[in-house]
């Protein structure tokens, strides 16, 4: 059984595949934190800004078999020429993502794209693996294509991952997770500055910003 909470065809707003046109599907739970705000304080990761709490999302649902939820992930996305692209996202993926899922998004034509908090072993023919360390929870993931850091994060500085084998190192401003997506925050301004002050300063590090709340989409 696969829970997600919701899916939606839309552009990659991050990252280096940032534009790319995708069906995001953003599976149910996550290992660091229950997405219930009474528990906010207490959890390992606490500056979420993500629903993933139940399957009553846009497109979402409770799917008995991997070829169910790989055939619902298709009709979403449109009967046009280009590689098909689904990105799995939560809550934490790894926690529901398996091989025989993977399977079946190939199958059906999809590179598979993760975004995973790194804490749990990612499964065989991941097509791309972004992975975005939260606090100090334990990162297992020693390669990845893309390492995308919130930023910044006390437990979580920069330095913490350079054994970790990427292509590419991003930092993502932090923003306040009660902020309105309005690009007026003013806390996420200021991490705006920070990040770009450790880019200029440490090159390997590359600005991302969520382009998706810039113009407007999902
Ligand atoms: S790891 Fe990701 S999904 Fe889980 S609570 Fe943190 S930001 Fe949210």
């Amino acid at each position: 059984m696969y829970k997600v909470k919701e899916a939606f065809y839309t552009l990659q707003g991050e990252g280096a595949q940032a534009g790319r046109a995708a069906v995001f599907c953003r599976f149910s739970k996550c290992n660091l934190w229950t997405g219930r705000e009474k528990d906010r304080a207490t959890a390992v990761c606490n500056f979420c800004d993500t629903d993933f709490v139940g399957t009553d999302g846009q497109n979402g649902g409770a799917f008995e078999t991997a070829e169910a939820l790989a055939t619902h992930i298709h009709s979403l996305w449109p009967d046009a020429p280009g590689a098909p692209y689904v990105v799995c996202t939560g809550g934490e993926p790894l926690l529901q993502l398996d091989e025989k899922l993977i399977g079946a998004f190939h199958q059906r034509g999809f590179e598979v794209g993760v975004e995973t908090n790194g804490t749990l072993p990612a499964p065989a023919g991941i097509d791309w693996l972004c992975v975005s360390p939260k606090a100090d929870a334990p990162v297992v993931v020693k390669a990845c294509d893309e390492l995308k850091l919130v930023y910044p994060q006390s437990k979580a500085m920069p330095e913490r991952f350079s054994h970790i084998n990427a292509r590419h190192f991003f930092l993502s401003p932090m923003a306040s997770p009660s902020a309105p997506d309005t690009g007026t925050d003013p806390i996420k301004q200021s991490n705006t500055r920070k990040a770009t002050n450790y880019c200029l300063a440490h090159p390997r590090w590359r600005l991302t910003i969520q382009m998706h709340k810039i113009i407007g989409i999902d």
